[in-house]
């Protein structure tokens, strides 16, 4: 099918707004930029990476190439995570005498899984300004896209690399009932998928966004007991970069609760209120304390 022409002369005046608009001195701008395809950047960051007098960045190299795609070259201040203190205190000297400046990361939003987060917060210590110009990050896509947002979602970024902690820490996320978001890299894939499935169980939904916005982007919905077999199934499945989203648990006042209560009522007839929230901590898997409290309130209400 062919592909309809867009009209973009219609954004022109936009474009003439934007440069119009007010952006002050003595401030660090915050600028998301593209994850994968260039021309997901906003016209906002565009006006402002062409108007600061420098650009603060994770690699001079990369964001050079980048700005270059936009026609815009400017001073390039490294900014990355061994020396993010001493960048602090060189933005925050150009600052105070009058520049603006923008921070941004390799890719995506800075200080999301990346350097910036304490440049920032050391330019908000100065008492000088911080303005997000807002771009794009592979968390928001791949949630956006992935058909799993209920009203929470909980973003990890990336697990520990040691299998000890990486379960730990799923552990800890097992009952939240918020989706979860996490980063991953390709040489971790396949193991991180399998802790997911060892702990989180074989029946949430996972998707895979993989590639977002470039040549190879690809969405995959599966269940967890089934990802391992589509991460195998073929080598480009575990290849580029990822997102990985997976439901979250069911939300408290769920039929799991529910059960804990039905469970409750039946032991609280037969044993002390300390026995029951054992027994059925030990048959619902759920916390002792939790319901012991609860069969506590049952026993009151009668
Ligand atoms: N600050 C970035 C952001 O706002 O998304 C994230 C930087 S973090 C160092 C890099 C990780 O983000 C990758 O390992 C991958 O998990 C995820 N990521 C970045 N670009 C992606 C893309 N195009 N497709 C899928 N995941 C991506």
């Amino acid at each position: 099918m062919t592909q309809p022409d867009s009209n973009l002369s219609a954004t022109l005046p936009l474009m003439q707004e934007v440069s119009q608009q007010v952006y002050p001195a003595s401030t660090l701008y915050v600028v998301g930029t593209p994850i994968g395809n260039a021309a997901d950047i906003g016209l906002r960051a565009l006006n402002v990476l062409s108007l600061v007098d420098a650009v603060a960045c994770e690699d001079t190299r990369n964001t050079a190439h980048l700005l270059a795609r936009y026609g815009i070259s400017k001073e390039l201040i490294p900014a990355h995570e061994h020396n993010e203190r001493e960048a602090a205190e060189k933005l925050i000297r150009r600052l105070r005498g009058g520049a603006r400046i923008a921070l941004v990361s390799d890719a995506g939003t800075p200080a999301i899984s990346d350097p910036g987060a304490r440049i920032v917060d050391a330019v908000h210590a100065a008492g000088l300004r911080v303005m997000p110009v807002p771009g794009a990050s592979a968390v928001i896509g791949a949630l956006s896209a992935s058909g799993l947002v209920n009203d929470r979602f909980h973003f990890v970024g990336f697990l520990p690399a040691k299998a000890k902690q990486r379960e730990a820490a799923l552990v800890e996320l097992r009952k939240l009932p918020a989706t979860l978001v996490f980063y991953e890299a390709p040489h971790r894939i396949v193991e991180t998928v399998d802790a997911l499935h060892a702990v989180l169980g074989a029946e949430r939904q996972i998707v895979f966004a993989r590639e977002l916005t470039k040549l190879f982007e690809e969405i995959h919905r599966c269940r967890l007991s089934d990802a391992a077999a589509w991460l195998a199934a073929d080598a480009h499945h575990q290849k580029g970069e990822f997102v990985i989203v997976v439901e979250g648990a069911p939300a408290a006042g769920s039929a799991e609760d529910a059960e804990a209560e039905r469970i409750l009522a039946i032991l609280l007839e037969e044993c002390p209120v300390k026995q029951a929230a054992s027994l059925a901590a030990r048959i619902t898997g759920q916390k002792k304390n939790a319901l012991y409290d609860l069969a506590l309130r049952m026993k009151e209400q009668g």
